[in-house]
């Protein structure tokens, strides 16, 4: 015998069985408890309260932040034969009123509705007089300031509502929510029961690029995906503008969207990258919210974000159809140097902006983590169902080449610790080197005994080697604008020989292969030249000496 809630799911949405906590979810608030439910992206987030409203008496309001999403949603009901409607700025005056109307007179059983709605009293005396099956706040992680995308309007409504009398029951629904916004979305709406389902998107691969050249990457990784969609987030309107022309002139064909845009302009955008006749999409973080496309096979980060929950929601938008995706971010360091900016020009308050580096810095770990990078994400999340490794990022595919670095940071954990823990990752790197730099002379700090104790290495890898003790948690970071370097319980193990320190990367060639490249690298240069003059075309054209560095580290020694 099939329960009431699975004839619903079969005869009017087509579907065979619930997915993961959608049962749990829909019995929840069929018994009148108030509940979370925390989903990935795609997890199927809608029918949670769909059903429900379906089963139950009276109109159910879905309160959304997503104006573009609502006539979708709606759209797809009413398909369905499901009587639903959605009332904002984008209607007429009349058009809201006769609608208005409607809903007065019970005529819905869905109406989804902007916050700025309950501003208008004419809407809330509507709602507050007919029989209400269910109030949803999807997106609900906009209703606390802890969200990475708090909307004031979204929280001030909440009082608002517990004042009507007509309200069974409260549904709250997201895809990204740390412990701080589930906790602070329970408190405000009295929600006793979460169903959380974790956030492992098992189709998705997770890879971090660094040390390339971004533009070059980009142009090699389109001309072999040509036929795929993605999306392409940079992290500002100007970072979009100047790639969208780069590309453009390359006579690659991509679409752009931003704030900056006309409205217009931004539909048009996005309705040619929906409906697949431009396939690539250049965009901020302006674009997506709400957009339902499921055949984006890539998201590709131009630029670091600011946090996690970012990052994860903007990349969660590649393989909603469940088909293998990729998420990849271009790491520079120049992008924590525009993220702080960015936060240090952002109005908030210094106990925010202090919150917002302590994120960036997780998200700084991210990008320098040799572990498994899905795991390292379902960790920030507290997700306790995170295995081992996913096997898919580029950690995991890369983990064969292991080094022992263990005496290299004994070395780097030593020289903060001589630094008297007051430096930060810079001003250390050049200490190991042995940097004739002024400051390092300024503050005395050539006279220590740790001075040059690392010289065989540039000051890049030092940098690199330090930055990956940060992400492994072996050494602490005060938070801030200019973080300082402290060592903790884990750099004390390892000191004390206590604890191997393990590192990813490829190892560092000796002179003799350092030779044997510089060689290669010339030989194809020469080859390069050769291959020109023939086509009588300037070398460069062919291919950046960046790009024959590169092909050169492929052959062995
Ligand atoms: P979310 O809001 O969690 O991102 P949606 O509610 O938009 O996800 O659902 C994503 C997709 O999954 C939609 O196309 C939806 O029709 C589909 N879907 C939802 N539930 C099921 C189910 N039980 N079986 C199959 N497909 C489903
Ligand atoms: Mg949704």
């Amino acid at each position: 015998m099939l329960s009431k809630e699975e004839q619903l799911l079969q005869s009017y949405f087509g579907y065979e069985t619930f997915r993961p906590g959608q049962k749990e979810t829909i019995d929840q608030i069929i018994n009148l408890n108030n509940t979370l439910a925390v989903m990935p992206t795609g997890g199927g987030k809608s029918i949670c309260y769909q059903i429900p409203g379906l089963s139950m008496n009276g109109t159910a309001i879905i309160i959304s932040p997503l104006i573009s999403l609502m006539k979708d949603q709606v759209d797809a009901l009413n398909s369905y034969g499901i009587p639903a409607t959605y009332i904002n700025s984008s209607l007429t005056q009349a058009e809201q009123q006769s609608r208005l109307h409607d809903i007065g007179k019970s005529r819905y059983k869905f109406v989804y509705v902007a916050p700025e709605r309950f501003e208008s009293s004419f809407f809330v005396n509507t709602i507050k007089r007919i029989p209400i099956a269910l109030v949803a706040f999807d997106e609900a992680h906009c209703i606390s300031q802890w969200g990475h995308d708090f909307r004031p309007s979204y929280r001030s409504i909440v009082s608002n509502l517990k004042q009507f009398s007509n309200i069974p029951v409260f549904v709250a629904l997201t895809a990204t929510a740390t412990e701080e916004v589930i906790s602070d979305i329970q408190q405000l709406l009295r929600i006793e029961h979460v169903i959380n389902t974790g956030f492992a998107r098992e189709n998705l691969a997770f890879h971090v690029i660094k040390g390339r050249d971004k533009t070059s990457y980009l142009r090699s990784f389109l001309a072999e995906h040509e036929e795929e969609s993605g999306i392409i987030y940079t992290a500002t309107r100007k970072q979009a503008d100047s790639l969208f022309e780069q590309l453009t002139r390359r006579g690659i064909s991509v679409a752009k969207y931003h704030a900056g845009m006309t409205e217009i302009e931004r539909k048009e955008a996005q309705s040619s990258f929906i409906h697949d006749e431009t396939t690539v999409m250049i965009a901020t973080n302006a674009f997506g919210m709400g957009i339902d496309k499921s055949n984006v096979r890539y998201v590709i980060h131009y630029a670091m974000p600011m946090n996690i929950e970012s990052y994860y929601q903007e990349a969660g938008r590649a393989g909603r159809d469940g088909e293998p995706s990729d998420c990849i971010l271009l790491f520079s360091p120049q992008d924590v140097q525009l993220q702080k900016f960015l936060i240090e020009q952002s109005m908030m308050d210094d106990s925010s902006k202090q919150n917002e580096y302590r994120k960036l810095q997780e998200m700084i770990n991210y990008c320098h983590t040799h572990g498994c990078l899905q795991s390292f994400i379902l960790d920030y999340f507290d997700d306790k169902n995170a295995e081992a490794g996913c096997g898919r990022c580029s950690n995991c595919v890369q983990r064969q080449n292991k080094t022992d670095i263990t005496e290299e940071a004994q070395k780097i954990l030593s020289c903060v610790k001589r630094m008297d823990e007051r430096y930060g990752v810079t001003m250390t790197a050049k200490v190991l080197k042995g940097s004739n730099d002024k400051k390092v002379k300024q503050f005395g700090l050539d006279k220590l005994s740790t001075y040059g104790i690392m010289s065989a290495y540039t000051e890049k890898e030092l940098i690199e080697h330090i930055h990956f003790l940060i992400a492994e948690k072996l050494v602490a970071t005060e938070e801030g604008r200019y973080p300082t370097l402290r060592l903790n319980q884990q750099s004390v193990e390892v000191l004390k020989g206590k604890r191997q320190v393990e590192m990813f990367t490829a190892p560092i060639p000796t002179t003799e292969e350092a030779d044997f490249y510089e060689d290669l690298f010339s030989e194809l240069r020469a080859l390069r030249k050769q291959i020109a003059d023939e086509k009588n075309v300037p070398p460069y054209v062919l291919f950046s000496d960046a790009t024959l560095k590169e092909l050169s580290r492929y052959f062995p020694v």
